[in-house]
């Protein structure tokens, strides 16, 4: 038989490749095979964290689908690195947004929505993984992919925007004369490589299905934007009473 990782033969009686070392009997992913994946992920260093970062630049529809069909050895665990990502924004946000947010001379309602905002930005974060997964198993849910699947697709979506933000975050500290057009040119790009992971994702140029990718990130957009709104109304309503 053929080794799902390196694509080397490999002989029936071996339950790991020989040439990789990746188990021979793995196979698509299935909720054991996630927890398993997970759990191995953080007791095993042989993934990548920094190739795994690099391919999701410019191929990130290709590395979930390997991740999924079987290249478990080859990247991080979705999952995982969602985690590593937001640890790492956490720590950044705690540390810098105070100071921000105190020298800003927005209205006062301003500052209070802000507030809210970074004290519940790891939930805000996170939103972004089932809301997507949702989407894209409606808009494509004729395709042979499960929802676990799918969600593991979008752990990486949300992994890899948090990436993309954080560099924006760091463009816009060194150059805030350009700050407004750091910001229009990233969310421009991030949409578009949003489309582009789904795109590869499910392997179709078609027009159909560029305009469902769009539609996608649009509507996830709104959704995200929706749920922090009333989410600041509800908390202000609780403060009056
Ligand atoms: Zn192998």
């Amino acid at each position: 038989m053929k080794c799902i990782n390196c694509e080397q033969i490999v002989e029936d009686n071996h339950s790991y490749c020989p040439y990789c070392g990746q188990k021979t009997d793995l196979r698509r992913l299935d909720f054991n095979q996630l927890m398993a994946d997970l759990w191995n992920s953080f007791t095993d260093t042989e993934q990548g964290i920094l190739l795994t970062i690099k391919q999701l630049v410019y191929r990130p529809g290709y590395v979930a689908r390997d991740y999924i069909s079987g290249k478990r050895k080859t990247y991080f665990n979705p999952f995982r690195y969602l985690v590593v990502m937001l640890a790492i924004v956490l720590f950044f946000v705690l540390k810098f947004v105070p100071l921000v947010l105190d020298d800003s001379n927005s209205t006062p309602e301003n500052i209070d929505f802000l507030h809210f905002v970074f004290g519940n930005l790891n939930v805000f974060i996170l939103l972004m993984s089932p809301i997507y997964a949702l989407l894209i198993w409606l808009f494509f849910r004729k395709r042979q992919t499960n929802f676990v699947e799918i969600l593991a697709f979008s752990a990486y979506l949300n992994g890899q925007t948090i990436l993309f933000y954080m560099l924006s975050v760091v463009l816009f500290l060194i150059t805030p004369s350009f700050a407004g057009i750091t910001i229009v040119l990233f969310g421009l790009g991030i949409c578009l490589w949003l489309m582009l992971a789904i795109t590869q994702f499910y392997q179709t140029r078609t027009l159909s299905d560029i305009l469902k990718t769009a539609a996608i990130v649009v509507l996830a957009q709104g959704i995200t934007q929706g749920i922090i709104y009333i989410s600041f109304l509800i908390s202000r309503l609780r403060i009056g009473n």
